[in-house]
């Protein structure tokens, strides 16, 4: 990589144009959007040139937010936006939203910017530099730097947690394509599950399953990575101490809820199983009643599906009859 790219585009970057509101100083967005998708091209989930507003980028900011600024509106619509006034980031627009997005000026609502906007680029030789280690270890230091001195260690902090997760997810694959799902059923609670690993494990399941209930199929989700679906365990943590992503599976609350309490459960062919003690008869326990013998969600690889022995456990040590 010619280094006159990289000193050209660290020039740039240490010139962000910033909005400035009062006396709080000039925003702190742009530098720390940039520097959430430096984290995900760093853990292999932005891999060609397209940044889409996804809720794991927001996330990603969210949590950079939440940690290193203080008493200021937090919002990622309005850099994902504005970064194309730096003329390194360019915005592509939703089919029949070309029109929209040539005349939008200002966008503050992230409704607003998934209506119009469906994802960015960088600069064909920034986003270059950014897939190279070395050059991107630099802008991130440059953009630390210039904008959050003294944020250092907190910022540091969160890399290397988010490192962490994404060591995690990596490996949780890994598990899949070398073993097969195995559990132990321990007795006693023998240790905390690892916060990182955990996070690994939700990303994933909510990856797979595209933040959909496998079983009724809602899917919500926020801009911040909030969704109604959870990553659920079949075998529980604490029995199984198993955050293998065969003994996982995205269900939203009221379905997660009625999992877990044994007044569903799944079959061998991944159909519902709807335990007798809920009735049509009862209006209130149609939601659960509707759903006997559909087919679940699935994740697109059949490696991936949930394992047949968690599903047999589950049903013999859970399921009410
Ligand atoms: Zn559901």
């Amino acid at each position: 990589m010619p280094t006159n790219s990289l000193q050209k585009y660290v020039k740039k970057l240490q010139k962000l144009r910033r909005g400035e509101k009062g006396d709080e100083g000039p925003a702190p967005h742009k530098p720390l959007l940039l520097l959430s998708v430096i984290d995900l091209i760093n853990q292999g989930h932005i891999y060609d040139n397209k940044i889409f507003p996804s809720p794991d980028l927001a996330e990603t900011f969210l949590r950079y937010w939440s940690k290193i600024i203080v008493n200021r509106v937090r919002n990622f619509a309005m850099p994902f936006f504005h970064l194309k006034g730096d003329k390194f980031w360019h915005l592509y627009p939703n089919p029949g939203k070309e029109e929209k997005l040539r005349n939008t000026k200002r966008i503050r609502k992230v409704s607003d910017l998934l209506e119009v906007v469906n994802y960015a680029s960088l600069d064909a030789d920034l986003f270059l530099l950014l897939a190279n280690q070395q050059s991107r270890e630099v802008i991130r230091q440059t953009l630390v730097d210039k904008y959050f001195p003294n944020a250092k260690l907190e910022i540091d902090g969160l890399l290397a947690e988010e490192r962490q997760v994404g060591e995690y997810r990596q490996l949780l694959l890994q598990e899949v394509a070398d073993h097969p799902f195995s559990y132990q059923v321990v007795p006693e609670p023998v240790e905390e599950e690892n916060p990182n690993r955990s996070t690994a494990f939700r990303k994933e399941i909510m990856r797979l399953y595209d933040y959909t209930c496998a079983v009724c199929r809602l899917r919500i989700v926020t801009m911040d990575g909030e969704s109604a679906t959870e990553a659920a365990h079949i075998i529980p943590f604490h029995i199984s101490h198993s955050d293998d992503i065969r003994n996982g599976i995205s269900l939203c609350k009221l379905h997660h809820w009625a999992f877990d309490k044994g007044l569903i459960s799944l079959s061998r062919t991944y159909k519902v199983i709807v335990s007798p003690l809920m009735s049509d008869r009862h209006p209130t326990e149609w939601l659960l009643t509707e759903q006997r013998d559909k087919s679940i969600l699935l994740p697109e690889h059949d490696l991936l599906y949930p394992a047949q022995d968690a599903l047999k456990w589950h049903r013999d040590e859970v399921l009410r009859e």
